[in-house]
């Protein structure tokens, strides 16, 4: 199976977890144990369950027939409002009955299956409250960006869809390099590292950050993702350290999180981040010049040195920056053309090279 196909079946997972939003339904009668189960309601119930299937876990997706069948009792339909009954309205005591606007009925018409019983999320050991988000699981997951990586796609759905659950908001933040970012992206940036050197550039690396955070009253606050506006705020001081904290113990062996104190804290990568950029694009390049004669290795003050096989010399060549451009120093026209091209070429190679396996 290819990795497209694979991404592709996560999507087509992911979607059957995500509720329609806005999703309210009516019904005209009750449905389930002792109700009076109109095919049309039965039907509409099941399309609601199949939308809030994350949470009722093992069950399968539901026939969509208007039926509970032959006998309720054994009815998949029926066990699934119980379940859901049990593991989302939070009844001690599951009836199997969804009444016209009862709980049921409301929860299943709720935001995006977040359980009401999360209604808020209060951190322990504090008075933090965050307000449940107005942001839907499905805009989240829809935050991640084409080309990262398969790998890191599930690992960061499988945050988002954590945090969410617990109340937080989060996703790739907005604009251009947030998930996966071309070298020559990577070249216009205003960034101490140059095309290749960032983890960005090989779709293992995502800036993730919090879309929508509120207060106690119910105030809904957009735009700041990093969360550096609200840790200025005095009665919200400490609280951003325990949102990252939160999110850096969903994924903790796979996701690496900036240290503690680095300015980024939206940032994940898939593997350590004590891994300089220079050896990212080492590792690549030498991919690139495989068979060849040609070496790349790190020189000196963020220079590379390259080891052209026509004069037999290792020659200090430029940053990243200058290989990309074209514009390196010590070597002539044909040599600078074979740089560049090593670069265009090690930005394909930088969409699936393994990296993380090799250090
Ligand atoms: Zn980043």
């Amino acid at each position: 199976m290819s990795e497209k196909n694979i991404l592709e079946l996560i999507f087509i997972k992911a979607i059957e977890y995500m509720p329609d939003s806005p999703m309210r339904f009516k019904l005209s009668g009750s449905v389930g144990l002792r109700g009076r189960n109109l095919p049309n309601d039965i039907r509409t119930v099941q399309k609601a369950l199949n939308n809030h299937l994350l949470y009722l876990s093992p069950l399968q997706r539901l026939a969509e027939d208007g039926t509970f069948g032959s006998n309720i009792h054994r009815s998949k339909t029926l066990e699934a409002i119980k379940l859901y009954q049990k593991e989302v309205v939070g009844l001690k005591h599951p009836d199997g009955l969804i009444s016209v606007n009862g709980p049921t009925h409301r929860e299943l018409n709720g935001l995006v299956g977040l359980p009401k019983k999360i209604h808020t999320f209060t951190f322990h050991d504090s008075d933090y409250q965050l307000t449940r988000p107005v942001t839907t699981l499905a805009e989240c997951l829809a935050t991640i960006p084409r080309f990262v990586r398969t790998e890191l796609h599930v690992r960061l759905m499988n945050v988002i869809t954590y945090m969410h659950y617990h109340g937080i908001a989060m996703g790739v933040l907005p604009g251009i390099g947030a998930g996966y970012r071309t070298f020559q992206q990577q070249y216009r940036e205003v960034s101490t590292n140059g095309p290749g050197e960032s983890v960005h550039n090989y779709g293992l690396a995502a800036d993730l950050g919090v879309l929508e955070w509120g207060d106690r009253n119910g105030k809904a606050y957009f735009s700041d993702y990093r969360l550096e506006q609200m840790g200025k705020m005095p009665e919200y001081a400490g609280l951003p350290a325990k949102i990252w904290h939160i999110r850096n113990r969903v994924e903790p062996i796979f996701l690496y999180p900036h240290p503690p104190g680095k300015k980024d804290p939206a940032h994940l990568q898939l593997f350590s981040t004590k891994y300089s950029g220079k050896r990212l694009l080492i590792r690549t390049l030498e991919e690139v010049v495989k068979g060849t004669g040609v070496q790349y290795r790190e020189g000196s003050h963020g220079y590379y040195e390259c080891y052209f096989p026509d004069i037999d010399k290792w020659v200090m060549i430029g940053t990243a920056r200058m290989m990309w451009s074209g514009t390196i120093k010590n070597a002539n026209a044909a040599q600078t053309a074979m740089v560049q091209d090593h670069m265009r070429k090690s930005e394909q190679v930088a969409r699936w090279i393994k990296l993380y396996h090799r250090f």
